[in-house]
């Protein structure tokens, strides 16, 4: 699959399954945001099995990476701030944010599962 500032590899599932299965509307929006922006967007997770989603995450075998509406971002300071203000523009309903520890652990979290569709939380969290 084409993006113009995203490559397969960085969206791959991370246990070795080789599934890279984005929503091609969630990274309609990505690529959007990462236009206006003008930084990179390092991907440290895109999409996940849901085997592997279950070994990592609360979310179980379900959540917004199995289904490849969510990404999660390294990103820290002045970008991260920048990324969680736009984002909300940009129709990304979930925003998790942990801007807590070193910068080198720091990241964003975006998807756009609607309130229907996840389980009842906020719109934006932290770790
Ligand atoms: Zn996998
Ligand atoms: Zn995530």
């Amino acid at each position: 699959m084409p993006w113009e500032y995203f490559s397969d590899d960085e969206m791959r599932c991370h246990c070795g399954c080789k599934r890279v299965e984005m929503d091609p509307y969630f990274m309609s929006k990505l690529h959007s945001l990462r236009k206006l922006l003008e930084f990179p967007f390092l991907v440290t997770s895109g999409f996940r099995c849901p085997e592997y989603n279950e070994k990592i995450s609360s979310t179980g075998t379900n959540g917004p990476h199995t289904t490849g509406r969510a990404v999660d971002i390294a990103i820290s300071g002045k970008q991260a701030y920048l990324l969680v203000q736009y984002a909300a523009n940009f129709h990304f309903l979930g925003i998790g944010i942990k801007q807590s520890g070193p910068d080198e652990k720091r990241y964003v979290h975006l998807d756009d599962l609607s309130e229907k569709e996840g389980f009842p939380r906020p719109r934006i969290w932290s770790y």
